[in-house]
């Protein structure tokens, strides 16, 4: 599948379930590519739909419930911050190309134009048995169906005993927000010849390119700013993950940086305040580096609130198990899409906008007393840039193996695996605009 026609499929779905409703044309307030703005109509459908979280996932679900479910279809998006900042391009920010506002989304067009009822505030306890959420606030909401989006929450490092350790002095910077301006900040602040540590968990985490990309862009900028300054990642898996080629021959000195990279580290101690960390190598050799700026990427979980609700095992598990044909998790009438559901499908912002498309089609459907697509289809790209001005990309397509019951990439797909561009570009890089501009606008307007 060429890129192309990959854009266009993002804003496909598996539904095709309701005749479409008006299409009007309006502009967007981030000067994103002109979106179509359909409104919903009456379709006979009704339900009280509670979505938890409004990211990538959250956002995505609220508009085309509304969209495909009609205005009988009364969906209420709880979200506890005012707007979103996205995650997606947020290395940018580390090399000041971007800024965080540049990466800030609102829900007007979700409330404003969708009808969707938006409710700031946190939820911090979920109520199976009785069907509602209660609120951090006070007060408790409701529901027919419940989907949760909320993300993923973050460990402690060893030798580490707060989150707050991460707020002040060892960004992680895996959820884009202060965080990440604090890790900018210290980038700036570094003296010229002091090293950046960054550290990788073990698979899965949140967005399987994104660290080594992180490694590109800060190695990258560095070239030009502190010239002396180097990178050395530490990876807890036993070799890059993803897009091999292209991350091993930046590392390698092709782009004009060197990235010092040690595969196979289990980190022993993280001393946040002295931005000092002990690690094992892939040999079984215990070392310490004193960096100049740490920034520590943990392992990642699904949070705390949906193992309290009995959705999984934190004791076996880090995310929720789910039906990937309809997203409802192992309590009826309880879904999870994006990064705190487990699939075989990465997790990624692409794919929880994708999963909010079949767990859309699946309510309505439920709703109406039909069955759920046998056959989902979902779609994942990832443009990484590599330098200031070049990108490389890695997409692939997944399919439902009614024998395994998992999203699988069919063989028939390239040979049975995701396909990545062979080198970065330019081009690419300009791809990648229209890439992430086409995704928020279909995300969030
Ligand atoms: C540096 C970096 C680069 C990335 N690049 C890419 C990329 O190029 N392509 C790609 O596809 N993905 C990328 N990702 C991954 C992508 O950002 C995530 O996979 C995606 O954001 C997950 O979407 P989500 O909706 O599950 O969670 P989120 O986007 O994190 O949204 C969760 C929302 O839930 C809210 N919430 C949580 N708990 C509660 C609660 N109890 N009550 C109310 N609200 C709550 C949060 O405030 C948040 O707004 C990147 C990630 C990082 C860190």
């Amino acid at each position: 599948m060429n890129r192309r026609k990959f854009l266009e499929m993002l804003a496909a779905s598996s539904a095709g379930l309701l005749t479409l409703p008006t299409v009007l044309m309006a502009d967007d307030d981030k000067g994103l590519p002109s979106a179509l703005f359909q409104v919903p109509t009456q379709t006979g459908i009704s339900g009280n739909i509670l979505i938890v979280g409004g990211g990538m996932a959250g956002a995505t679900l609220a508009k085309y419930l509304r969209l495909w479910g009609g205005t009988g279809v009364k969906v209420t998006l709880v979200e506890k911050q005012p707007s979103y900042t996205s995650n997606i391009m947020s290395n940018k920010v580390l090399t000041g190309q971007m800024s965080l506002a540049d990466l800030n989304y609102g829900y007007d067009t979700l409330t404003g134009h969708y009808g969707v009822q938006r409710v700031q505030g946190e939820v911090k306890a979920i109520n199976p048995a009785g069907k509602s959420v209660t609120l951090a606030m006070g007060g408790t909401l409701a529901y027919d169906r419940l989907v949760l989006a909320p993300g993923l929450e973050f460990d402690l490092l060893p030798g580490m005993t707060s989150q707050s350790e991460y707020d002040q002095f060892t960004p992680h910077a895996w959820r884009a927000g202060p965080q990440t301006q604090l890790l900018r900040d210290q980038l700036v602040a570094m003296p010229n010849g002091r090293e950046v540590v960054i550290t990788i968990p073990k698979a899965p985490y949140r967005c399987p390119p994104g660290p080594y990309e992180r490694a590109c862009v800060v190695a990258d900028w560095l070239a030009d700013n502190k010239p002396a300054s180097r990178v050395i990642v530490l990876d807890a898996n036993p070799a890059i993950l993803v897009e091999q080629e292209n991350f091993s021959a930046a590392f390698r000195g092709d782009f004009g940086y060197i990235v010092d990279y040690r595969p196979g580290c289990t980190l022993t101690a993280v001393n946040s305040r002295a931005r000092s960390v002990t690690y094992t190598n892939a040999k079984g050799s215990s070392h310490a580096i004193q960096a100049g700026v740490l920034n520590p990427i943990p392992p990642q979980r699904a949070p705390k609130l949906l193992a309290d609700a009995g959705l999984y095992n934190p004791a076996a598990e880090m995310s929720v198990p789910v039906n990937v044909l309809s997203y409802e998790s192992r309590l009826k009438g309880i879904h999870v899409i994006g990064d705190a559901s487990n699939t075989t499908q990465p997790k990624a912002g692409h794919i929880g906008n994708q999963q909010a498309k079949t767990c859309a089609d699946a309510i309505l459907r439920a709703l109406q007393g039909k069955a759920v697509d046998p056959a989902p289809v979902t779609n994942s790209a990832c443009y990484t840039p590599i330098t200031a001005t070049t990108a490389t990309w890695l997409s692939a397509v997944y399919q439902y193996d009614a024998e395994k019951g998992i999203m699988k990439i069919p063989a028939r797909h390239h040979g049975g695996g995701a396909i990545s561009a062979s080198r970065a570009t330019t081009e690419n890089y300009k791809d990648m605009q229209v890439w992430f501009s086409t995704l928020m606008a279909d995300s969030f307007t």
